[in-house]
């Protein structure tokens, strides 16, 4: 826990949409699309740059929480995208996965 990190914060005390397994989807508060859910590892790092830090079990689970999270949505057909640093759009320094699904508005970023 990085008690400057607002994913942090949210993890602990946010509204999840789903929670378990190290992970938490919670809704974005600006949604790029009709369903717009993020996945956050529990435990903080820093940005995809840094997916090492996983293990090959973990990492494996973070991309089935991933899907099983849109699904959960109901959606079948959707969108999965990092932003990776800031000339790549990420604005929070925790990991997390956007899933976009339904009619897309924008870019996340
Ligand atoms: P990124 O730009 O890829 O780092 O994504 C950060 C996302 O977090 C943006 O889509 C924001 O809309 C979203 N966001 C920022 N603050 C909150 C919050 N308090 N609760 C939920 N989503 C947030
Ligand atoms: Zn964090």
């Amino acid at each position: 826990m990085s008690s400057d990190c607002l994913f942090c914060r949210l993890v602990e005390e946010g509204d999840h949409v789903r929670k378990g397994d190290g992970f938490v989807a919670i809704r974005d508060i600006n949604p790029k699309a009709e369903t717009h859910l993020l996945v956050l590892p529990q435990r903080h790092v820093d940005t995809f740059r840094d997916v090492g830090a996983f293990e090959a079990d973990e990492a494996k689970r973070m991309l089935e929480f991933v899907a099983e999270t849109a699904r959960e949505a109901g959606l079948d057909d959707y969108r999965v995208l990092v932003n990776v640093g800031p000339g790549g759009g990420q604005t929070v320094f925790h990991l997390h996965w956007h899933v976009l699904g339904g009619r897309v508005t924008g870019m996340p970023a």
